[in-house]
């Protein structure tokens, strides 16, 4: 799929790749230390397009954005589209256009953190290229991974992208207002989740209506710590 970073086959990738991903892993540990340094949450949003990630920064920001200072690093092909969307809703935020790259990569962030300058004791979410692949492949220096799925996009995602799935923290299940018009299977889910991933807290919730809003802000509250 990703000639830059050999995503097809983690377990045979050839010398060159290698080393993009040890350089990569080398940056992404300069941008955690900075980050926590400073004591900054940094999430990465991971998703396949479409599932509601700019749409829950865009709520985050409205109704946590007093309480706490967030920034925005958005990760797109092409257009400013995204980054214009979380400067409405009140954030500052810079936007990555990739070209032809289909994932973010360490030296990116660390050029959008240094333009962003985040304050102490801030979030930043780094909303990654819709892609499952190989975005799962690179350390961004985030504290955590967030991975959004919705319910429009069946229930056995976690098996079918299993690197994706692994590295996550948190999954969220986006989208909750649609179940009954899509027929999803939540249970059906959890269990392609399990199998890759059973430690993964699962947060269920609709950007669009706010249900389960709640239980995504408790839980950055508790990796803010
Ligand atoms: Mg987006
Ligand atoms: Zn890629």
């Amino acid at each position: 799929m990703c000639g830059t970073c050999g995503c097809e086959n983690t377990e045979k990738l050839i010398p060159l790749e290698r080393r993009v991903l040890g350089k990569n892993d080398e940056l992404a540990a300069k941008n955690r230390a900075w980050l926590e340094e400073r004591a900054i949450l940094a999430v990465n949003v991971l998703s396949s397009p479409g599932s509601g990630k700019t749409t829950l920064l865009e709520r985050t920001i409205r109704d946590l954005g007093a309480t706490v200072p967030i920034t925005v690093i958005e990760g797109d092909q092409a257009t400013e589209n995204d980054a214009r969307r979380i400067r409405a809703a009140g954030a500052r935020a810079v936007q990555i256009n990739t070209g032809t790259g289909c994932h973010l990569d360490a030296s990116m962030v660390a050029r959008a953190l240094e333009e962003l300058r985040p304050e102490s004791g801030s979030i930043v979410f780094i909303e990654n290229v819709g892609n499952l692949v190989c975005p799962a492949l690179f350390d961004l220096g985030e504290r955590v991974r967030a991975v959004v799925s919705s319910v429009t996009e069946g229930e056995d995602k976690p098996v079918k992208y299993p690197h994706m799935f692994r590295a996550a923290g948190v999954l969220v299940l986006n989208k909750t207002d649609l179940t009954v018009a899509t027929g999803f299977d939540e249970s059906a889910f959890r269990e392609s989740l399990r199998a890759v991933n059973p430690e993964a807290h699962v947060l269920p919730l609709s950007a669009r209506t706010g249900e389960g809003l709640g239980a995504w802000y408790d839980w950055l509250r508790l990796a803010s710590r």
